[in-house]
């Protein structure tokens, strides 16, 4: 693989440590089997590599957002594993990339079993069941008239039910209780079938929240899925955007847009290729670090498009052409990051954008 160009920030991936952060997963989830979630390119890291990684770990099923998503997935893994879509799509929607589709109402249902009696084959899917999330899935009087009436679903080969969790990365909130047992009482009332739960959060939730399926995001890419705890998770990714430029300004000396950071002395301020257009979000300006050989160094001023300023007054080791770390070092990690922009890890990941030199490791 050739190197990253001039001013190319270098997103370097960890799959072992992806592998590893489902294998301890999947040792939580056992007995029953754990999904990768790959949607949104793999939560921003590359779905194709994830899953290809995942896949050669013994990872069989994959849940992506949309259409698009498990075409190309399907294209790059092969007919093998489950490729699962949770927004759904019509028949033969996904031509002969044999995807499962998620179904989401009972419209959906209705279709779907429909093309399969139609076909004569009964049709792969899984049935999706609100319990408290009131996105998508069948909802309560929808559950209720298939429950009263199960040859809605002849035509179909129901490989799982499942629902989703509200509110997981919150153990005590009672939701979770809520959403366990309504789920309990929907899968009851309808053939016996496999079932599928939770996210990752959910799977920290107890015994109560196991499943045959388990489908973890989030945790496999190290965001921790138990805000509030120590993660147990490994860190996955590394951003490190190269010094273009070192300048030295004179103490009162302003910086970048706004001037909102005036020198408090004479400083030396390095100037580093990445920006928000490469998902390292403005609401970090001013607030976050970065980290270089080991030691944090801090954000000054605005970060803008296509540039932040770092204080390294105190660093006469950096210089143009060292990277810096802007997110997954000491200090920076995508949850502390998000942390200080007032979101999640889950954004800043699938935010990040399209210009860096990948780097799988
Ligand atoms: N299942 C469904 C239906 C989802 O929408 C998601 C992600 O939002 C997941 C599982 C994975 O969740 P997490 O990333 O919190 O593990």
């Amino acid at each position: 693989m050739s190197g990253p160009l001039t001013g190319q920030p270098v997103l370097t991936i960890d799959l072992p440590a992806i592998v590893a952060n489902w294998r301890d997963l999947a040792a939580r989830g056992a007995p029953g089997a754990v999904a990768g979630v790959v949607k949104a390119d793999g939560y921003g890291l590359g779905a194709v590599e994830v899953a290809r990684a995942l896949r050669a770990a013994g990872c069989r099923h994959f849940f992506v957002a949309c259409l698009t998503e498990g075409l190309a997935l399907r294209a790059a893994l092969g007919p093998a594993p489950m490729i699962a879509v949770l927004e759904g799509f019509a028949p033969q929607e996904d031509g002969d990339a044999a995807l499962v589709p998620v179904l989401n109402a009972l419209a959906d249902v209705a279709v779907h079993a429909a093309a399969g009696r139609a076909a004569g084959v009964a049709r792969r899917a899984i049935l999706h069941l609100d319990t408290g999330m009131a996105r998508l899935g069948l909802d309560g009087p929808e559950q209720v008239r298939l429950a009263d009436d199960h040859a809605l679903l002849a035509g179909l080969d129901l490989l799982y039910v499942m629902t989703h969790l509200a509110c997981a990365d919150e153990p005590d909130h009672p939701l979770n209780a809520d959403q366990a047992a309504r789920f309990a009482a929907a899968c009851a009332a309808l053939p016996s079938m496999r079932r599928s739960f939770a996210n990752s959060s959910g799977m920290f939730l107890g015994p109560g929240f196991a499943s045959d399926l388990a489908r973890p995001g989030c945790a496999l890419y190290g965001i921790n899925p138990m805000p509030g705890a120590p993660n147990p998770m490994r860190q996955v990714m590394r951003l490190a955007a190269p010094v273009l430029q070192v300048r030295e300004i004179p103490a009162g000396a302003s910086v970048g847009y706004g001037a909102s950071w005036v020198a408090p002395r004479p400083s030396r301020i390095a100037t580093v290729a990445v920006g928000y257009a490469d998902g390292y979000l403005r609401s970090l300006s001013g607030r976050a670090v970065g980290e270089c050989r080991g030691r944090p160094v801090p954000l000054v001023a605005r970060v803008s498009m296509d540039l932040t300023t770092f204080d390294v007054t105190d660093r006469p080791d950096i210089a143009v052409g060292d990277r810096i770390t802007v997110l997954g070092g000491a200090g920076c990690t995508p949850d502390q990051a998000a942390a200080l922009a007032g979101t999640i890890g889950y954004e800043l990941l699938t935010g990040l954008g399209a210009r860096y030199h990948r780097d799988y490791i």
